[in-house]
């Protein structure tokens, strides 16, 4: 299998040398390089940013604008469309106060709670038609004839915010079809990107916005991205403070920061944006070609080992699989959690549960909850021999 010595670069899947670790699309591991990058500012050059004439000082702040380009350059668009976030749910937030005034909001049925909970806090519901629900179909994929159909009857009285993949089935939505869609018929757009960049290319300068977290790509916790096509002068700042106005006084008077400064107010999370810059290094020295062949890899032998033929294990979406996924979701006949808390002794890391998509997962499994097992460009062969060995040796037991 390809990168079959790629473990040995993530610290955490070294130091507990027994996990078994398929609980990627929570979280991915952190590679080490990162960590470097890391240590290395708060060990010789910690310091605050923008501020300060001295030397680290003036090196760190130039090291975040890098960390900016590199991030841009993974994604294919201008470095000062992007601004630092605390994650994907941060920017879906901001989206949502900037677009609080749309008549009406269209998400898909398998969107993440941080897509659906900003807009429901508005008052939009399905009942009074603020929130229109694009329907994912039997087969997995988004009805694409209800989209068409609401993006033409709202348009520009509509916001279309929606994912790349999903959380749960794994299933990309064609969202270059949508964006394109939508910006035909004046409707602007936002893409929830999370579940991409860690094992697929994702090219984001179509879309108005996009968002992102860190830690699902192979970068630090506590950092994610917010992009803007049109940048960010014109956008309503949310928060204020240090570092994002060039001069202001008493009387009101501000000039802002031109760019995403403007909305990134205080100390930043330094040691995060060096780290998420460096993992876009990581991810395009790798390659996504490589990345994508080494899923496709693992499907096979995921396939190989068996994961797809236990007793009491029921793929949801099944015809969808031979495409490579970088989830797989189960419905169980034992409950999810005691199948989790059981693998859990054994050292192997999956989720069980509502997996953060209460709709969609009470609609594929009539409200039990489901297993996620969902692996990384890290796991071995060997993981997934041992990790279906494990499922087998549950379900026997619990059964
Ligand atoms: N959207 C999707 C599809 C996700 O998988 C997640 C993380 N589980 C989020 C949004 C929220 O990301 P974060 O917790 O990093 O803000």
């Amino acid at each position: 299998m390809l990168f079959s010595k790629l473990k040995e670069e993530f610290p955490t899947l070294i130091n507990n040398s027994s996990l078994l670790y398929f609980d990627s699309a929570a979280s991915t591991q952190t590679h080490q390089s990162v960590l470097d990058r890391m240590n290395k500012y708060y060990e010789e050059e910690r310091c605050n940013v923008n501020r300060g004439d001295f030397d680290i000082s003036r090196k760190v702040s130039d090291d975040l604008e890098e960390a900016r380009t590199s991030v841009g350059k993974l994604f294919n668009v201008d470095p000062n469309k992007i601004m630092f976030t605390t994650g994907a749910t941060q920017g879906l937030n901001m989206v949502a106060e900037w677009y609080k005034d749309k008549q009406v909001v269209l998400i898909s049925e398998a969107e993440h709670t941080a897509n659906i909970l900003p807009w429901i806090q508005q008052g939009r519901t399905t009942k009074n038609k603020r929130l229109q629900v694009i329907p994912i179909k039997d087969n997995g994929m988004l009805d694409m004839n209800v989209a068409e159909k609401l993006i033409n009857q709202y348009g520009p009285t509509g916001f279309l915010s929606i994912h790349t993949t999903s959380n749960v089935t794994g299933i990309p939505t064609p969202h270059e079809k949508l964006i394109k869609l939508a910006h035909n018929n004046g409707m602007a757009t936002c893409l929830d990107a999370c579940q991409t960049p860690g094992t697929k290319k994702l090219k984001l300068f179509t879309t108005d916005f996009a968002v992102l977290s860190g830690h699902k790509l192979y970068g630090p916790t506590g950092i994610g991205i917010l992009y803007s096509r049109l940048g960010f002068d014109k956008l309503r700042a949310l928060t204020f403070g240090g570092d994002t106005a060039n001069a202001y006084d008493f009387d009101g008077n501000i000039t802002w920061h031109e760019g995403p400064s403007r909305h990134e107010p205080g100390t930043p999370n330094i040691a995060g944006i060096l780290g998420m810059g460096t993992a876009c290094e990581w991810l395009d020295w790798i390659t996504y070609d490589k990345i994508e062949q080494k899923m496709m890899e693992i499907d096979l032998a995921l396939s190989e080992a068996g994961l797809f033929d236990i007793e009491g294990m029921d793929l949801i979406y099944k015809n969808y699989r031979q495409n490579g996924r970088n989830v797989y979701t189960f419905n169980t006949s034992i409950h999810p959690s005691d199948i989790s808390a059981m693998l859990s002794l054994e050292n192997v890391a999956v989720r069980a549960g509502k997996l953060c998509a209460h709709p969609i997962v009470n609609k594929v499994s009539g409200g039990k909850g489901v297993l996620r097992i969902s692996p990384g460009v890290y796991n071995t062969d060997e993981d997934i021999e041992l990790l279906v060995k494990g499922l087998w040796k549950v379900m026997k037991r619990l059964a």
